[in-house]
């Protein structure tokens, strides 16, 4: 049985219950069948004869037999004397069975080879006695009930045969999705592409269900898979170019003919780029983390208004020596619960940016505010907006510098997409995704609106509770 396909098991265990089912079934009915139609024959027999008792009239001890009906209702009757000998009729003698006579016992015998039913009743009628005998033919009733059950014989095999390959034929066409299922999972197993989907056709059974979520599972394994592949070949890129510098300079300032100056300035370079690195790194390591759902935000409440004029403070030399200027706005005595590791780099990583994507002579604001309610642009669709129901801290930062195109706004928020290769060298490409990571940790969300060469600005909406 445990070789035999789900199918074929499927179909022998309902055709062997049908058998099984039916062959009772047939055999129940048969017999009650048999039962109530003898019990017919019997009654019939038994009411014709009294009735014919009824009938008899002897005179002057001569049987009368004017007013008698000899045949009734399929019953013949015959008058016998007490010794036996045949009064009436004279006629159907063929009929007349020769078995000896027995008060009121219905019996079956054989005349000339048709089965009969008999029955006898002793009586007096105008002080004569006689006997009553009625013959009833069991050929007709024997030959339906042989034909019936000859019908059943036949026909239940048939019909079971029929009802094992209609069912073996719906059970084979409801496997399709499953056999459907275990060649892609095979050809998934041996190949590499994740793209292959299961059909999932227009029904609404189990299985399709099961091809659905087979399906979006495979999406989100291929997903996750691309993005996995897209990092490694993005970190590895990221980390040649750096490692490159270093290991130039370092053969630079190895060699005999550099003097102190230049090998000063090769450490010099190389402690850059392997500062770059180990920003990089340690940036990856916590998106990697927060990813990985290892990652707990130390959360305490903090006096955010504070928070961000400091950033500010701090990173307003490096503005001035820019050539630009930077204004604040902080509504006093925000205070919010959070990471104040992270909120100081999520704020440094908007400010960094607007210096370094600025023009000369430009402009930095910085603002915070809380918003009763704001709209929230829904990832998916940018032009559909939810109002958030609690009050969220907005952080706002906003620059006159480059702007970002149109067409790459989306993208800058992925992990190191650069939207001005010309001035990749400068950042590590992860600035925007820590921000949107930070403000995703803290329940928040974050925005980018920009005209290209006019300027950008970035807000970040941090829920006062979540
Ligand atoms: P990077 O380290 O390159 O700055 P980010 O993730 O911080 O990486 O930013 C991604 C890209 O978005 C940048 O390379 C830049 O092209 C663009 N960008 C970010 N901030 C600004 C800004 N204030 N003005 C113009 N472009 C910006």
């Amino acid at each position: 049985m445990r070789h035999l396909s789900i199918k074929a098991r499927v179909t022998l265990w309902y055709t062997t219950f049908m058998l099984i089912f039916m062959a009772v079934t047939v055999f129940c009915l048969l017999l009650l069948s048999d039962r109530v139609s003898q019990r017919r024959t019997r009654e019939i027999l038994s009411n014709v004869v009294s009735d014919a008792v009824r009938d008899v009239h002897f005179r002057y001890g001569e049987l009368d037999t004017e007013d008698m009906d000899f045949y009734r209702d399929g019953v013949s009757i015959f008058i016998y004397d007490t010794s036996g000998y045949l009064l009436a009729p004279q006629i159907n003698l063929g009929l007349q069975a020769d078995s000896v006579l027995q008060d009121q016992v219905i019996r079956r015998v054989q005349v000339g080879g048709t089965p009969q039913m008999i029955y006898d009743l002793y009586a007096v009628q105008d002080n004569t006695a006689f006997w009553v005998r009625g013959v009833i033919s069991m050929a007709e009733a024997d030959l339906a009930f042989a034909s019936i059950r000859y019908l059943v014989l036949l026909g239940m095999p048939l019909f079971i045969l029929l009802a094992a390959l209609g069912g073996f034929a719906v059970t084979r066409r409801a496997f399709v999705p499953v056999i459907q299922i275990v060649e892609a999972a095979e050809q998934i197993n041996t190949g590499t592409d994740l793209s292959l989907r299961i059909p999932e056709g227009q029904r609404k059974d189990e299985l399709s269900r099961l091809s659905r979520a087979i399906n979006q599972m495979l999406s989100r394994l291929q997903e996750s898979f691309d993005r996995e592949r897209r990092f490694t070949s993005d970190v590895s890129h990221e980390l040649r170019t750096p490692l490159a510098v270093i290991r130039s300079q370092c053969e630079y300032a190895l060699s005999p003919n550099s003097d102190c100056a230049q090998r000063e300035e090769a450490l010099g370079s190389i402690l850059r780029h392997t500062r770059r690195m180990t920003d990089m790194i340690s940036q990856l390591l916590l998106l990697s983390r927060g990813e990985n759902g290892t990652f707990h935000p130390n959360l305490a409440q903090v006096n955010l208004s504070r928070l961000i004029a400091m950033a500010a403070m701090d990173l307003e030399p490096a503005a001035e020596s820019a050539g630009l200027t930077m204004e604040a706005e902080i509504q006093p005595d925000v205070s919010l619960s959070c990471d104040e590791t992270l909120i100081i780099r999520l704020i440094t990583n908007l400010l960094v940016n607007a210096i370094r994507y600025n023009k000369p002579g430009g402009k930095i604001q910085v603002s915070l505010k809380i918003e009763e309610g704001s709209d929230r642009t829904s990832p998916e669709n940018s032009s559909q907006k939810q109002k958030t129901a609690i009050p969220v801290a907005v952080i706002q930062v906003s620059d006159t510098g480059i702007g970002i195109p149109k067409e790459k706004l989306p993208k800058i928020w992925d992990r190191f997409y650069r939207a001005d290769p010309s001035r990749s060298s400068e950042g590590t490409g992860l600035g925007l995704s820590m921000v949107s990571w930070i403000a995703q940790v803290h329940g928040g969300w974050v925005q980018a609106e920009s005209i290209e060469g006019h300027g950008s600005v970035f807000t970040a909406f941090l829920p006062l509770s979540h």
